[in-house]
């Protein structure tokens, strides 16, 4: 939901005027992973073609990856292009690529129909690959340590743009096109047979196992589409992608009436809520948004999530030197989160450009996470892959935007 913007004329603009707009109201044009199966074969019967082709085409783009016409031989030739046309878009188009760590990170930016642009980010490990992707382009909850916070919201994504950014991924692992950690680690073939026309894949393909809404974007804030993406991710194939919930994340700044929504979807994925403080004061200017919901309501809806699904909550705390990372606020935290199904996920600050924040001293880092485990706490410090393909949530864009 893109705020009505004022007009502006090209001499108030410091930095050129785009040739597309951002921010517009048109929407991205309908794909088939909009739709569920019962959608998609309603509206091939609509295009005048059997319903029978929406499992067709399901799996030639949630299990082969592809939205080329000409790789569609199992469908007759006179329709194929009108159908891609139809139901398989274009929707992202990569505008950069990065990569890292041998290889096996890779951050793409991605621009979208009307010119917003989002990120996702690819990471290879050696037990797994772990998609993080854009649930919004820009976000709207102005965070002041992030990137993102800082553009304000242009729009939110559809379900068939937040899925398509991990089926981009899926598709350069199964063309063996990232390399693996070690020579010997490679996934297995995707979770279903991809059917009779599909390419075998390479010795060292992967499937995508996780995916993160860690990207650009407040996923709670545009939650029809994202649980709509979480369930055309998980569906098995050919109604989704055949991905695990239980391998999907979903991170909050902490919208309360939204955390109980999704806690009732019957879905179990991970909930993540970027808390960050653990005291109203600090936290208010952290995250702005804990001035509607404090501390104590967001952890709350977290207890009560775990509670009805089983799963433990991700506490994610980026830490901040001299700021949230004193003594007293990791005894604090812990003692909120004592005896709770909860996991913390301390995570260096990866400063943005212009920042007055930088990153704890690793020995203030291992002091939080010991006060933390003498509360009981479990605790993990995130890797902090991508920093020099300017990893920090955002900054990509910010960077191709000035
Ligand atoms: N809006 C959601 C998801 C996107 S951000 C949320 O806030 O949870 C994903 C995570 O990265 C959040 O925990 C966020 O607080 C964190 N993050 C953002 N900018 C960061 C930075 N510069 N350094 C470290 N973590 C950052």
């Amino acid at each position: 939901m893109s705020p009505a913007r004022p007009p502006v004329s090209g001499a108030a603009l410091a930095r050129p005027v785009p040739l597309t707009l951002t921010g517009s109201r048109r929407k991205p044009p309908r794909h088939l992973a909009d739709l569920d199966l019962a959608g998609r074969r309603a509206a091939l019967t609509e295009l005048g073609e059997p319903p029978f082709r929406a499992v067709q085409l399901s799996r030639h783009f949630f299990a082969r990856y592809t939205a080329n016409p000409d790789e569609m031989s199992d469908l007759p030739r006179a329709s194929r292009a009108a159908l891609a046309g139809a139901l398989l878009p274009p929707l992202l188009t990569a505008e950069r690529e990065l990569s890292c760590d041998g290889g096996t990170t890779r951050k793409t930016l991605w621009r979208g129909f009307d010119g917003a642009l989002v990120e996702s980010v690819l990471m290879r490990y050696p037990d797994r690959v772990t998609m993080c992707v854009s649930s919004q382009a820009g976000c709207g909850m102005a965070c002041p340590f992030c990137a993102t916070g800082q553009a304000g919201l242009t729009r939110n994504l559809s379900t068939a743009e937040i899925v398509a950014q991990v089926v981009a991924g899926a598709r350069l692992l199964a063309a063996g096109q990232v390399p693996g950690v070690s020579p010997r680690e490679g996934l297995g073939p995707p979770p279903q047979a991809a059917g009779p026309a599909a390419s075998s894949p390479r010795a060292d393909a992967a499937r995508v196992s996780n995916v993160v809404f860690m990207g650009m974007g407040e996923p709670l804030a545009n939650y029809a589409n994202v649980v709509a993406a979480v369930r055309r991710l998980t569906d098995p194939v050919p109604e989704g992608m055949g991905i695990s919930q239980r391998s999907v994340t979903v991170s909050t700044v902490g919208l309360v009436p939204a955390i109980a929504r999704l806690a009732a979807e019957d879905l179990a994925v991970t909930l993540a809520v970027s808390l960050h403080a653990p005291d109203d004061e600090l936290r208010d200017t952290l995250v702005p948004v804990n001035r509607r919901w404090r501390v104590a309501e967001v952890l709350a809806a977290g207890w009560n999530y775990a509670a009805v699904t089983g799963r433990r909550v991700s506490i994610e705390y980026a830490l901040i030197k001299d700021i949230n990372d004193q003594a007293w606020r990791a005894d604090l935290l812990g003692s909120l989160l004592a005896g709770r199904l909860a996991h913390v996920n301390l995570i260096p600050l990866n400063p943005t450009p212009g920042s007055k924040w930088t990153a704890s001293r690793p020995s203030a880092q291992r002091e939080f996470a010991r006060r933390l485990a003498a509360h009981g706490v479990p605790v993990s410090v995130r890797d902090t892959r991508g920093r020099e393909i300017d990893g920090a949530c955002g900054q990509l864009a910010a960077s191709a935007r000035s």
